[in-house]
């Protein structure tokens, strides 16, 4: 039996640097991806390097039908097989200030972020129970911590990414599954690009962004056997912005 890791948004920033860790502690790698596949390709080609195997998932965590066919289509094919970690990294940013927000963008991040928590953890979770054990780590933010001004959306979503996780981790501690959460700040990705950094860094105690590999080392730890008491938890990872 091989066990699997599924990466959510793994074909860039945190979630690629994800996948390379979970590879690096001996899973083989499911890497989703929306749109991207040559980045998708680049992070299996990385995750190979590590001496792991990996396959590329594409679907939109936001639609339910996609995702529930998709893991039914690889669960088919990989009877044995199973899907031990559950990293929900798929996210967007949509900002604007409330009173111009359009309700477009008020719901693709919701969308993504919070229907897509549960579309995927929902569709892994079942196999999970029946083996007893699991890891399941959401990429939450400071912005779903302290609120962001610009940001209703993406603090409503990453909010109700604590909130679920909390509630989760009750439901299924019994079963050896835990369910965490850990919120960035600011880290160099994709996601931030555009961001004028030389600004904000002043007020980041720790006087840089943070590197995707740092949160990665956070969730490879998460996802260990050896935080199996660590559960329901947000765990903030910010150099010093938001304690
Ligand atoms: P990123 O560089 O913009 O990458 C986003 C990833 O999500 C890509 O792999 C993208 O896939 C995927 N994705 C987007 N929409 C999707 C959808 N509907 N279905 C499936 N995949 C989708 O973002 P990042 O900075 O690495 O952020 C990763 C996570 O950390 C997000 O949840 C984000 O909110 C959170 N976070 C980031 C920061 C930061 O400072 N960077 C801070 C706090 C929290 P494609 O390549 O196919 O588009």
């Amino acid at each position: 039996m091989k066990k699997y890791a599924l990466v959510t948004g793994g074909s860039r920033g945190i979630g690629r640097a994800v996948c390379v860790k979970l590879a690096k502690m001996g899973y083989d790698i499911l890497i989703n991806y929306a749109n991207n596949a040559s980045e998708a390709q680049k992070t299996l080609n990385l995750v190979r390097q590590t001496g792991q195997d990996g396959e590329l998932l594409m679907f939109d965590v936001s639609k339910r039908e996609q995702v529930v066919r998709a893991i039914e289509a690889w669960e088919m094919e990989h009877a044995n097989d199973y899907i031990e970690v559950l990293v929900n990294n798929a996210g967007v940013r949509r900002d604007n200030v409330l009173v111009f927000m359009a309700e477009e963008e008020w719901y693709n991040v919701l969308d993504v972020s919070l229907s897509g928590f549960y579309n995927v953890t929902q569709a892994i979770l079942q196999s999970m129970l029946v083996h007893k054990y699991g890891r399941i780590i959401s990429l939450a933010s400071v912005s779903g911590l302290k609120g962001q001004p610009g940001q209703t959306n993406y603090a409503a979503a990453k909010g109700g990414i604590i909130a679920a996780t909390k509630a989760l981790a009750l439901e299924v501690a019994r079963k050896n599954i835990t369910v965490n959460a850990v919120a960035p700040g600011f880290i160099e990705t994709d996601m931030t690009e555009g961001l004028d950094e030389a600004n904000l860094k002043k007020d980041i105690p720790v006087q840089r962004f943070g590197k995707p590999e740092e949160v990665a080392e956070l969730v490879g730890f998460l996802a260990s056997h050896e935080a199996g008491y660590i559960t329901g938890e947000v765990i903030s990872i910010n150099g010093g912005l938001y304690t």
